[in-house]
């Protein structure tokens, strides 16, 4: 332990995401061995981010007014909402260049053991956006994780009543990768989550003689999981990746 303020400014940096203790202490080192007008510089802009920057009334970007950038962009596409996690999705999303729609921030996503249940997201808002009759998809694009996963189903299962189409981000293998070191899961799912490469192209008689690839009959997944009732194409690779999982 050290003295009163030191102390106080590694504490308050191991809470910080991705910090552990002896990350905080190095950070808190290096604070005070730096040039204060530099470190006023960060306190400042910690205070102005935490003053000026609130979040989008629409869609719950980050956002230093009423509505975000991209909710005032008239130039995008109104028809297809992006669902996703957080506001450091969206920047993500953005950055492919590949989506011209909306977002929906939901500021987490569904995670029992944390208490995060649906109300503590901005789920209903995003239904009360669904009432605008020119949105025909959604797009589910959640972490590929066991919170994203749950995230995705429960939205599945809420917004197919209104009947517009539900769409999930593909999952599959990393660009620049290699076949042989990916990992099960992620390899089976990019085998069903495969795609025709052209029209005339012989993809799937090729893809079929392999014996692992033929997706689990839905029956299956139904016995296992009870209660994910899963939805249409979108979701189906979820369901045959999960019984494999407990043998790892
Ligand atoms: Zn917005």
């Amino acid at each position: 332990m050290y003295e009163g303020a030191v102390q106080e400014l590694i504490d308050e940096l191991g809470r910080l995401p991705g910090i552990g203790p002896k990350s905080a202490q190095r950070i808190a080192f290096h604070i005070l061995e730096s040039d204060p007008e530099d470190m006023k510089k960060l306190s400042e802009a910690i205070r102005v981010v935490k003053e000026r920057v609130k979040f989008c009334s629409i869609c719950f970007n980050v956002s230093e007014s009423e509505t975000c950038g991209i909710c005032r962009d008239e130039r995008r596409n109104d028809t297809v909402i992006c669902v996703v996690e957080e506001s450091k999705d969206v920047m993500a999303i953005e950055r492919t260049r590949a989506f011209g729609g909306r977002y929906h921030v939901l500021g987490g996503a569904i995670n029992p053991i944390n208490g995060i249940g649906p109300e503590q997201l901005h789920i209903r808002e995003l239904i009360a956006r669904l009432g605008d009759e020119r949105i025909t998809e959604i797009i589910l694009a959640t972490d590929p994780n066991l919170e994203g996963e749950a995230t995705a189903t429960f939205l599945t299962r809420t917004l197919r009543p209104l009947g517009i189409e539900i769409t999930r981000l593909a999952s599959g293998l990393p660009v620049g990768g290699d076949l042989e070191y990916a990992d099960e899961v992620t390899l089976a799912r990019a085998i069903e989550g495969r795609r025709s490469t052209a029209i005339s192209a012989p993809a799937a008689p090729l893809v079929r003689s392999l014996p692992v690839a033929a997706p689990t009959p839905v029956t299956a997944p139904a016995i296992a999981q009870p209660e994910t009732e899963r939805a249409g194409t979108a979701t189906a690779p979820d369901i045959a990746t999960e019984p494999p999982m407990p043998s790892n």
